[in-house]
């Protein structure tokens, strides 16, 4: 289901009578999801995975960063219009250590970008989603964020982050 559309009317000539039926209505659906904005993945060993993904991916690190909110320790990588996110738990009981005490390293989540995170979260939770944050929480990267538990997507830790302008 789509959350919201929007009307808008294109004439069909160029003529000057704007009579009623030489228009065409259109609907167009806002797209809230707009695309992944990163993959997420959960590593032991930062400084490690980092120089390991310099090389797969031919190019440097671009921003650390520490979310202590989250007991994590962050990396960033660029690849075309994507980002590759490294993780590494600074604290023994934060999300990416239990995640890794349980499923070893590897895809943690995925990451889509969204217009509006608000918006976007009141619509999964319409749908029945479960949402880990009632409201958007600051995350790395300069974005606002919200998870949405991977019981309910197939056993994919969903998140949605939106950049803070
Ligand atoms: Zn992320």
């Amino acid at each position: 289901m789509i959350y919201d559309e929007t009307i808008i009317s294109i004439p069909l000539t160029n003529s000057n009578e704007y009579a009623y039926d030489s228009f065409i209505t259109i609907k167009i659906n806002y797209i809230l999801m707009k695309k992944i904005e990163h993959i997420g993945i959960a590593v032991n060993n930062l400084q490690q995975a980092s120089n390991l993904y310099e090389l797969l991916l031919g190019t440097s690190c671009y921003k650390t960063e520490e979310v202590a909110s989250e007991g994590v320790r962050t990396a960033f990588f660029k690849t075309g219009e994507n980002k590759i996110e490294l993780l590494e738990a600074i604290l023994p009981d934060s999300p990416i250590a239990k995640f890794i005490a349980k499923k070893g390293e590897g895809i943690h989540h995925i990451a889509f970008d969204v217009e509006d995170i608000v918006l976007e979260m009141a619509r999964l939770k319409d749908e029945g989603f479960t949402l880990l944050n009632e409201v958007p929480k600051r995350g790395a990267d300069h974005k606002l964020v919200c998870f949405v538990h991977p019981k309910g997507t197939n056993g994919v830790l969903i998140e949605l982050c939106q950049e803070i302008k």
